[in-house]
């Protein structure tokens, strides 16, 4: 299970692209209150249809090493992005 889901960079791309030609299809093609009423929803499927990116992430100590962890992953689109970062712990009379 996921930490977070997080708006997927790619779908959100996709979705913006596909939302644009929709509004410039029925711009002044339908009365304006309803065209208002469409371009109402479609910022709210922007801002709710692209949350598919799985987050998990990990950050700490374990065995005097720091770690910051992170993996995300889309179940959408297959977009991903993986970070590590590994640094030996030292106390203050190593430094
Ligand atoms: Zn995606």
């Amino acid at each position: 299970m996921a930490d977070n889901w997080a708006i997927c960079p790619r779908c959100k791309q996709l979705v913006t692209a596909e939302l644009a030609a929709l509004k410039d299809l029925h711009y002044g093609t339908i009365p304006e209150q309803e065209y208002l009423n469409l371009v109402a929803k479609v910022e709210q499927v922007e801002e709710t249809s692209c949350r598919t990116l799985g987050e998990h992430y990990e950050i700490g100590i374990q065995d005097n090493e720091f770690r910051i962890s992170y993996r995300g992953a889309c179940r959408v689109c297959g977009f991903s992005k993986t970070f590590d970062v590994k640094e030996p712990v030292r106390d203050k009379s190593g430094e």
